[in-house]
């Protein structure tokens, strides 16, 4: 076998006490899946989870104990942090019960769903496709994998997220609107779920803007802290 050109390189993250790295496959995220951020977008009641994708060399990996760099995009006046449990698929499967997504579940980490948001606005006002507001290289920060078996008890660990030190987002991965089980369910009815896939679940309230010079820190309680500067 050989290619026309170098294929590019498998994205891969960091797993915490292991010298492998997880490979991923694709990047999938909720929308509006914690009610006090879908109301600050102007959405109240609950809907059904919806969900969009980002490429997966979209990754930006953020090792432990160190800080990584998040260079500003292009186009955007307006650049939001969005603070996210993600979790990591290790075993695939189609039309998975909730009842048995955990056995699906290979670990967990804290991500960014970073969002041109003049751009997703101006996409949505269209009623065109979100990619050029969600999609965009170095959009999807990520850091160490914790295993499940080690993460302690993720349903109800505090989640959050500073500027500069300063709080900007904080709140419990248990105000999930679909919690990781009922995410997988849809998730899986709609897509054949494959190892090496990632779930970004969705940011509590408090999203806001970020810019060159600004260092972010997300943790979850459990995981591997995260800490990048905006270039
Ligand atoms: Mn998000």
């Amino acid at each position: 076998m050989s290619y026309v050109f170098n294929p590019a390189p498998t994205v891969s993250v960091p797993v915490l006490g292991s010298p492998a790295r997880f490979p991923v496959h694709r990047i999938y995220c909720v929308g509006r899946n914690y009610e006090e951020h879908a109301k600050e977008m102007g959405f109240t009641g609950r809907e059904a989870p919806f969900f969009f994708m980002k490429p997966a060399d979209a990754v930006v990996v953020v090792n432990a104990g160190e800080s990584a760099r998040l260079p500003y995009p292009s186009l955007t006046k307006n650049l939001h942090h969005e603070i996210e449990l993600v979790v990591a698929i290790g075993t695939g499967g189609k039309n998975i019960a909730a009842a048995d997504a955990h056995k699906h579940i290979f670990g967990y980490a804290v991500g960014l769903d970073m969002t041109r948001r003049d751009l997703q606005n101006e996409m949505k006002k269209q009623g065109r496709p979100w990619s050029i507001g969600k999609g965009f290289d170095h959009s999807a920060p990520i850091g160490v994998i914790t295993p499940a078996a080690s993460a302690g008890a993720i349903d109800s660990a505090e989640i959050s997220l500073q500027v500069n030190g300063t709080d900007r987002q904080r709140s419990t991965v248990a105000k999930l609107i679909w919690n990781i089980a009922e995410v997988i369910e849809h998730l899986s009815a709609a897509w054949e779920l494959q190892p090496g896939d990632l779930i970004y679940t969705g940011t509590p309230e408090g999203v806001a803007a970020v810019v060159p010079g600004d260092t972010l820190t997300g943790a979850i309680a459990g995981l591997e802290s995260i800490r990048l500067t905006v270039e």
